[in-house]
């Protein structure tokens, strides 16, 4: 990122942010695991992206990019600034994909590291020059006094609605989920909590996650994303930072076996898994005799603290399930995960064997 020393003083300096904000959590005591932001920049960031991507696809029937709302009532003055914006956002970052392009990830985690600055060229205070390049600080600086009037409050109104959802369901079994899928990807949980950026708009998957540093970003209107799926969703993204053994040991395999890796075999294993482990946790197993004495009243259907909708009758359908992702190309990886990795998850199997079995079996 070139620095823009330059940068022209678009925004007015008497407009400041609203209150500063820091992690939220939602509730008197602290979040394990993950901290929650509502962040203005990442969620502008995000929505120009957005419409820009949206233009892009226009013609294209296939994109999964929710469209806009209808614009709000501007102002020419504001019309100019935000279409100037969206065209920044059309001809440099609009073809780049948001979780694996570096440049684009780079700018997405100074916006959120800068989410109490007022502005982005460090006029006002040094810490926050975003060292962008100066025609990206322009737009965004302009772009602000629109979306601040037009739209950031409700966006930011979901985004807490979303944390306040979240939050109880993280209080109660974050630290129990963490160690589990630890555990099962023979991985070490990052020590520092998980930064999670809530965005109105995320991309087109609803939400996604980059890597060095391990950041998520999660869609608060995604109605994917809503209810118990908040909790896998979390859970799934974080993942992403414990995937290297397993990643290495389907190349190990697939090495050995003179076989080609399967395409995004890992991520779906990673579905899998915390799908089946967030099932667990709502709708544990039946106990045997043996192990559920009749004076704790234990029933087949108890479920984790803080679960809102559990016990219930009605099964805990994962993600993949939930949104056909199998049936996308991945139908002999759910096979073979569900013969040869649910065994593994069951404790009857090790995990190198259930890998060397999966890869063998495609
Ligand atoms: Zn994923």
């Amino acid at each position: 990122m070139r620095r823009s020393a330059l940068a022209l003083l678009l925004f007015a300096p008497s407009v400041i942010l609203s209150a500063p904000t820091g992690p939220l959590q939602a509730g008197a005591a602290p979040l394990p695991v993950f901290e929650f932001h509502s962040g203005f920049w990442i969620n502008l960031h995000h929505f120009l992206y957005q419409q820009a991507r949206q233009r892009r696809d226009a013609k294209d029937s296939k994109s999964a990019v929710p469209p806009a709302p209808a614009a709000a009532e501007l102002s020419p003055a504001e019309r100019a600034a935000w279409e100037a914006a969206v065209r920044y956002y059309s001809a440099n970052f609009a073809d780049t994909d948001l979780a694996f392009n570096s440049d684009l990830g780079a700018v997405k985690d100074k916006l959120s590291d800068l989410e109490n600055c007022a502005e982005l060229s460090g006029k006002t205070t040094k810490d926050c020059d975003a060292e962008f390049p100066p025609a990206l600080t322009r737009a965004l600086e302009a772009a602000a006094l629109v979306y601040r009037a037009h739209w950031w409050p409700q966006h930011d109104r979901d985004n807490r609605r979303w944390i306040a959802q979240a939050a109880p369901l993280v209080r109660q079994n974050g630290v129990g989920l963490a160690q589990r899928l630890a555990e099962i990807y023979q991985a070490k949980w990052p020590r520092e909590k998980i930064r999670v950026d809530i965005c109105a708009y995320a991309n087109w998957a609803g939400a996604y996650t980059t890597l060095d540093p391990l950041r998520v970003t999660i869609s608060s209107e995604d109605p994917r994303n809503q209810g118990l799926a908040a909790l896998e969703i979390l859970f799934h993204e974080a993942s992403h930072g414990l995937a290297g053994p397993v990643e290495l040991a389907i190349l190990r395999e697939c090495r050995q076996l003179g076989k080609p890796i399967p395409r995004d075999l890992w991520h779906a294993l990673l579905f899998y898994t915390t799908g089946e482990v967030i099932k667990q946790l709502i709708q544990p197993p039946p106990a045997s005799a043996s192990d559920a004495p009749a004076a704790t009243g234990a029933t087949a259907t108890s479920s984790a603290p803080g679960l809102p909708n559990a016990p219930n009758s009605t099964a805990y359908v994962p993600y993949a399930v939930r949104e056909g992702l199998y049936k996308r190309g991945w139908a002999g990886y759910q096979r073979a995960l569900e013969q040869f990795w649910q065994p593994y998850l069951d404790g009857k199997a090790d995990f190198d064997d259930a890998i060397a079995r999966i890869v063998s079996a495609l």
